[in-house]
């Protein structure tokens, strides 16, 4: 007897760990590194990076390998890339604008420009792996975006017009087509992008990274938050309990966490992303799906599920639920969701009914540091001794490299064709502050999920926030 979907995801998810797959050292081939000693003394450097997420250490690998004589120091609060670099789906994007439409939207005239320039990041990316030969098992795979609703089968059309328009073809395929490579009964129709997206295992890319600016000179300390920035008469003091860093400059790669960089706060919106992982799949599980071409899917809904197979194909299943806390509260007992998990298993086995009976491995979720614009911004502070850069909003796995060129470029003072973009020159809206901020949040996730149920059509509310380009995605 076919169990009902609601018994079977609970069943599937029975006995999954409540820890990110990535970052758990009981997984075989998870080495996870010794963490580095944390700050206990005063130490002088020219270059001080705060964060060992991907933004902090393509940052310090970059600044060595521009001048392998500056002194540089990184500090983070924890372990390298425990946060959101370590518990994403690893889907690497060229887009440096979270995808071309909205990058389209935003930036019209220098659209092509940024693309350019987002192809040649990921290339880079892919040229350092190889290069320090980095295990992060990359895979240039690619990226299929399907449709699952007909209102969004119009949508990709529309997509692939566009995309025709400036002379990339990209295969749109139909029920048939999209099914005959990855097959689930729920598929209508899809667009193929086959080179700009990469998959990896983002934990195995951080420590790697690690490993790398530990190879080329980079002073680490961690466990070491930063609590204060002090300024002195040769650049800024960061304060931590223990110790501290007196610099000349500060690139500051904080993620979803402002800390003592309070201005942050007003750009800055903390939202919850949530991931299943499942166990191995069979010879006999991975002939019943196809995807031979082990490429990234998404759907083409507002609120969209990611998925993607791993290296010893599981099958990592995300998205759909953004949840904000009042007043951007984190905390590490909302990295468990039980209620999101379940739809998530339901939605999966509605994708795949063939692979029913299967188990998930492992649940968790992680902070999106999402800004209203959806694509990474920067800023200086301390009179230029400080620069950031935040708000990839779900899509950082690449474009954290780019961010990390942007602080180095600033610092130095270079005029790049980095600093000359105008998304780099621009800042986001801010958000409002409480309690407008959370109404209005609230409020835009619920006229989301209703264009969803209504063919894509966007509200008075959604279209209001269109207008003046402020918006909230994951
Ligand atoms: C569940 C989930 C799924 C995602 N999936 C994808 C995906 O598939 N593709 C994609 O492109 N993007 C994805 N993202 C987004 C992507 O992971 C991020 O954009 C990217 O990792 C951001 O890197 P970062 O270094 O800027 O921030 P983080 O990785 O958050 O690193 C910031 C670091 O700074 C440290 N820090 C903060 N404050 C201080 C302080 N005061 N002192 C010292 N250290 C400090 C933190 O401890 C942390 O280690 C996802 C994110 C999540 C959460």
């Amino acid at each position: 007897m076919v169990e009902n979907i609601g018994t079977e995801a609970s069943r599937a998810l029975e006995g999954a760990r409540p820890r990110v797959f990535w970052l758990d050292p009981d997984v075989p081939g998870h080495d996870v590194p010794e963490p580095a000693p944390p700050l206990t003394e005063d130490v002088h450097t020219n270059l001080a990076v705060v964060g060992a997420g991907y933004t902090g250490l393509w940052t310090a690998l970059l600044a060595k390998e521009r001048d392998p004589e500056r002194d540089v120091v990184l500090i983070e609060a924890r372990t390298t890339g425990w946060a959101a670099s370590g518990r994403n789906g690893g889907f690497c994007a060229a887009s440096l604008t979270h995808g071309f439409e909205n990058g389209e939207q935003r930036w019209p005239e220098e659209i092509d420009e940024l693309e350019r320039q987002g192809a040649a990041n990921l290339d880079a990316i892919e040229e350092t792996v190889r290069r320090y030969d980095i295990d992060c098992e990359f895979e240039r795979t690619g990226e299929t975006l399907v449709a699952t609703a007909p209102w969004q089968v119009r949508d990709l059309e529309e997509a692939a017009a566009a995309l025709r328009e400036r002379g990339l073809d990209t295969p749109l395929w139909d029920a048939e087509g999209t099914r005959d490579r990855i097959d689930s009964p729920t598929y209508l129709g899809a667009l193929h992008e086959p080179d700009g997206v990469a998959m990896l295992h983002p934990a195995k890319l951080a420590w790697g990274l690690r490993a790398v600016c530990e190879r080329l000179g980079v002073r680490i300390f961690e466990n070491s938050p930063v609590r204060d920035i002090v300024r002195t008469p040769l650049g800024l003091r960061l304060q931590t309990g223990t110790g501290s860093v007196h610099a000349s400059k500060v690139a500051w790669g904080g993620g979803a966490f402002p800390g003592p960089l309070r201005r942050l706060k007003h750009y800055l919106a903390p939202v919850y992303d949530y991931a299943l992982m499942t166990e191995p799949l069979t010879d006999e599980q991975r002939d019943s799906i196809g995807w031979k071409g082990r490429e990234g899917v998404s759907d083409a809904a507002h609120f969209f599920h990611y998925y993607r197979l791993t290296a010893d194909n599981r099958i990592l299943w995300g998205g759909y639920d953004i949840v904000h806390h009042y007043g951007g509260r984190v905390r590490p007992e909302y990295e468990q969701r039980p209620e999101t998990f379940h739809k998530l298993a339901e939605h999966f086995l509605e994708t795949f009914p063939q692979l029913r009976g299967i188990r998930f491995s492992h649940t968790w979720g992680g902070v999106i540091d999402t800004c209203s614009r959806f694509s990474v911004f920067f800023g200086d502070a301390y009179d230029g001794r400080l620069a950031y850069a935040a708000g990839y909003t779900g899509l950082g796995v690449g474009a954290t490299r780019f961010g990390a060129q942007v602080l180095l470029d600033r610092l130095d003072g270079l005029d790049t064709e980095r600093t000359r973009l105008r998304m780099v020159r621009e800042k986001p809206l801010p958000f409002p502050p409480e309690p407008v901020r959370s109404i209005g949040i609230e409020l835009t996730l619920r006229a989301t999920a209703s264009a969803d149920r209504n063919e894509g059509r966007r509200n008075l509310w959604l279209r209001g926030l269109d207008s003046v380009g402020m918006g909230f995605d994951s």
